[in-house]
């Protein structure tokens, strides 16, 4: 293994070597370059020169070597399944092609306890290890509902890691509560809530947050509220929506904000670019950027976000095979098997229109990328190591699927 860890080592040198030692190359790559094997954080600056001025082969021996210093070939995945408790939303978000308003509410779902506390139940027996919840804004889902549903489901199922809810959905239900943001968090915790995931953030300057998310909690409140959890000692995750009406320094900025207060806290797992998708939304006359423009800004993520341990690709939204690719642009991580149980992606015109991948799959997935598969909890706590697994044959357990509508442009049920 120490060999294989070397020779893997040596390629990476190797590679970067040949940068370092063109003649040819710009100067502020190769001073980036120089940065990244002295292991030396890059400025705001840099950031921006990455995006205007580094091509994909450069980025990516950049951002590989960065991964496999900090992780090798290991790619993390987990067994999960999401509830969204519903699509309607008293927001109106651009780019977003999941909700409906509530003068729209025919067209959409709102769950209730019972049924959510029901999904979890369906999972009974099953080796799943987080539920992942996330949804529209609606005044009924309060602090009393999610503190009752969070309680619920750690009753029935303890061991079952809650990750659930992002601040934007907190600021408006602290808002109601009349709660401020670090009693609202631990009330939260204490409740049942373990994690927070990284959704809402979308690009936190507010030049263009105002023009694609203007009315839900603003960047600054948004970084505030995952300061008062980590201030519990508590993880979360950060995403970052690329690929619209942004600049590249807005990206940058959007980086340097979570990194900065990654530095203070230390609370951020992963970091999770997401791609725009332009299906059915009041964005789609705006392009999507191409799968080269992906890579790239993995890779720069990669080498920008140098407090951040993991980089994340939902495979569920880029494809089976860009998630392939990333993996050698510095992601590290390529989220679970979902079982069919979000529409977030698939509504916004991502390939999978039925996500879910069994633990076979996604593991095969890996390996045919040749990086070395692992199934972690939430908190990076490793559950099994596939290495050298084989599967028995009756290890393949069927996803359980419930259903979802899926609503059309239109809004009919499809
Ligand atoms: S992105 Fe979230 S907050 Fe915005 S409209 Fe969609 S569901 Fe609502």
């Amino acid at each position: 293994m120490f060999v294989v860890f070397l020779k893997m080592m040596d390629t990476n040198q190797h590679a970067l070597n040949l940068i370092l030692s063109d003649l040819t190359i710009d100067p502020d790559l190769k001073r980036i370059a120089e940065k990244v094997e002295a292991g030396e954080r890059i400025s705001f600056d840099e950031g921006v020169i990455l995006y205007e001025k580094g091509e994909l082969g450069y980025l990516g021996i950049l951002a590989n070597y960065i991964r496999e210093k900090l992780h090798g070939h290991k790619t993390y995945f987990n067994r999960n399944f999401h509830i969204e408790p519903t699509n309607l939303c008293v927001y109106d978000c651009k780019f977003c092609s999941y909700s409906r308003l509530i003068k729209q509410r025919s067209d959409g779902w709102e769950f209730t306890m019972d049924e959510m506390l029901d999904m979890v139940k369906k999972y009974d027996g099953q080796p799943v290890t987080e539920v992942h919840i996330v949804g529209g804004v609606l005044p009924q889902y309060d602090m009393k509902f999610y503190s009752d549903l969070f309680s619920a489901i750690k009753r029935h199922r303890p061991e079952l890691h809650v990750k659930a809810l992002t601040p934007v959905e907190y600021h408006y239900i602290f808002k109601k509560a009349k709660l401020d943001y670090a009693t609202g968090m631990r009330l939260m915790k204490e409740a049942g809530l373990e994690s927070m995931p990284g959704g809402g953030a979308e690009i936190f300057h507010p030049e263009v947050r105002d023009l694609i998310a203007k009315d839900k909690c603003t960047g600054d409140q948004w970084l505030q509220i995952h300061e008062e959890w980590h201030k519990l000692g508590q993880r979360s995750n950060a995403t970052m929506l690329y690929g619209h009406i942004e600049k590249y320094w807005h990206r940058v900025d959007h980086m340097e904000q979570l990194r900065q207060l990654q530095d203070r806290t230390g609370g951020f797992q992963t970091f999770i670019p997401l791609k725009f998708r332009n299906k059915d939304n009041q964005m789609s006359n705006i392009d999507e950027v191409s799968v080269i423009e992906d890579l790239r800004n993995y890779a720069i993520s990669r080498i920008y976000m140098d407090n951040f341990d993991h980089i994340k690709a939902y495979w569920a939204m880029i494809s089976r095979n860009t998630a392939q690719l990333s993996l050698n642009f510095g992601v590290d991580d390529i989220d679970g098997t979902l079982d069919d149980t979000t529409k977030i992606y698939s509504m916004a015109g991502a390939e999978e229109q039925n996500p879910a991948m069994s633990t076979k799959e996604l593991v095969n997935l890996i390996k045919q990328a040749g990086r070395h598969p692992i199934e972690r909890d939430t908190l990076y706590n490793v559950v099994t190591d596939y290495a050298n697994y084989t599967f028995e044959e009756e290890e393949e357990v069927k996803p359980q699927f419930y259903k979802l509508p899926v609503l059309n442009s239109t809004g009919a049920e499809v």
